[in-house]
């Protein structure tokens, strides 16, 4: 559906107000990309509700017309995973912002889908909590969990789904449900909060969250080191990991993305194979008995280089640079676009996947810098190339085919943390099989008339 008739136009702006719904082109235009190479089709228009209600009688008036809904949180997926596919309209969660209530004591807060992640973190911040799903980009909470969104900090936090306690979703046909409470463990049948968590709103429209928070450490230790070889960093990933270090952080950057880096930040890093480390504790004199335990295991694997007290305001340089990786890899490159991989392994597989990147990216002569969550086995490879020049996207897109399936063959995912998307679905039967068919069915059962985000996750 690519225009809305007058009559459909009259009844969306009766349900939330004319301020708040648009046809107009650049709204239109603003809801039909990500950062992603993807793209969809312009939807008829976009609507800004303010809570359950709302997003209630929308879902049920789009159901009776047959008319596709893909919800909006900040538009930062890679893979076009809030991108309309056949236009109808965008519901974008940004105005359903508030944060209801923070509860100290149970280490829970109760949201809409709208806030925004460092927000969030802002407002926990003065009760001494966070939340710790980190994906770098300002992401909203419901984007998050659309995606099931993880980060530098998940290999000790955890991802998105290990903090989502109770939601309210509005199904495709309006109808509102609960699921999920707010006790730390339940076993009261099927998880259906955990269905909707990474379901990237082909279920429905998640419009309320009970969030479990975290209590920000006292103490934090951030630590570089440095190898000769790419293979001896990402084993001594695998190596801190199985010692029960227990690392905050632990990220693989190559040399390649670390001379972008430095010319950026002048951060002054040596460039070779690098690891950015951060462990969490409860005082300095344990961190610093961690870090020496973590200095012989990687010189045991080959560091040339251990570097522990970084001052505050060099680690936070530090991981602003790192969360910048994309950014800067853009900047870089002005008038290219990138394709970004996202793969996961098991974490004893992990160097060799490594290193089947790199070589890739070497052997095929194309502009790609590897690096990864490598604590989880997260791999990334963000692939620069012309969007005009047809032969080479189709280099960059083999490269990351060949580094997904070798990620499923050795026990993996397609995606660690961005989710399927667009750029996604041809992997889902080889990784998930038959499972695949029974995702389908059970599309098919909530979401019947095929509204919600059509064209996701399913081809
Ligand atoms: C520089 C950069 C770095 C990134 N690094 C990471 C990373 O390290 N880890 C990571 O996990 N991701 C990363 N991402 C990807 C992205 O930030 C996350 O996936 C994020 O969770 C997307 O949130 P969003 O608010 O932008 O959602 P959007 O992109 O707007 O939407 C994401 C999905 O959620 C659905 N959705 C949105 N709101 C709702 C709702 N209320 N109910 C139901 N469905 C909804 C949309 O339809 C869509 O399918 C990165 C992105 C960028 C730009």
């Amino acid at each position: 559906m690519l225009e809305f008739n007058q009559e459909q136009i009259d009844i969306l702006s009766g349900i939330v107000g004319s301020e708040r719904f648009s046809v107009g082109e650049s709204n239109r235009k603003l809801h039909c990309r990500d950062i992603s190479p993807h793209r969809g089709t312009n939807p008829a228009g976009v609507i800004w509700p303010v809570d359950t209600e709302e997003v209630s009688r929308i879902l049920s008036f789009a159901y009776r017309q047959s008319i596709p809904v893909t919800p909006w949180g900040a538009g930062t997926s890679t893979e076009g995973n809030p991108i309309p596919t056949k236009g109808g309209l965008v519901m974008d969660m940004t105005q359903m912002n508030r944060i209801f209530e923070i509860r100290p004591q149970d280490f829970q807060v109760d949201l809409q889908p709208g806030v925004l992640r460092k927000e969030l973190n802002r407002k926990l911040g003065t009760y001494g909590l966070f939340f710790p799903p980190d994906p770098g980009a300002d992401a909203t909470i419901g984007g998050m969990i659309a995606n099931n969104a993880s980060g530098v900090q998940t290999v000790k936090y955890g991802a998105t789904a290990d903090y989502v306690m109770k939601l309210v979703v509005v199904l495709p046909d309006g109808k509102v449900i609960h699921t999920g409470c707010k006790a730390h463990k339940s076993s009261s049948g099927y998880c259906l909060t955990r269905l909707f968590v990474g379901s990237e709103g082909t279920l429905g429209v998640v419009t309320e969250a009970t969030l479990r928070v975290a209590g920000i450490p006292s103490h934090t230790l951030a630590v570089t080191v440095t190898f000769a070889e790419l293979k001896d960093a990402s084993e001594a990933v695998f190596v801190m990991i199985g010692s029960g270090l227990e690392p905050a952080a632990l990220e693989l950057l190559t040399p390649e993305l670390i001379g972008l880096m430095n010319n950026e930040k002048a951060l002054n890093l040596p460039e070779v194979p690098c690891l950015f480390c951060e462990f969490h504790g409860i005082s300095r004199s344990a961190l610093l008995e961690i870090a020496e335990l973590a200095k012989e295991l990687c010189e045991d694997c080959g560091a040339s280089g251990f570097k522990f007290g970084i001052e505050e305001a060099e680690r936070k340089e530090l991981w602003r640079a790192r969360h910048e990786a994309w950014e800067t890899i853009n900047r870089s490159h002005p008038g290219k676009e990138t394709l970004i991989v996202d793969a996961a392994v098991p974490i004893s597989r992990y160097p060799e996947m490594i290193v089947f990147a790199q070589n890739l990216v070497e052997e095929k002569q194309v502009l790609g810098y590897v690096f990864g969550h490598a604590g989880d086995g997260n791999l990334h490879v963000v692939l620069v190339g012309d969007p005009g020049d047809e032969r080479q996207w189709r280099v960059l897109e083999d490269i990351n085919h060949r580094i997904v399936e070798r990620a499923i063959e050795v026990g993996g995912t397609c995606t660690g943390e961005h989710g399927v998307g667009i750029g996604k679905r041809k992997f889902m039967s080889l990784e998930h099989g038959d499972s695949y068919d029974l995702m389908r069915r059970l599309k098919e059962l909530v979401d019947p008339k095929g509204i919600m985000n059509p064209g996701k996750i399913f081809t």
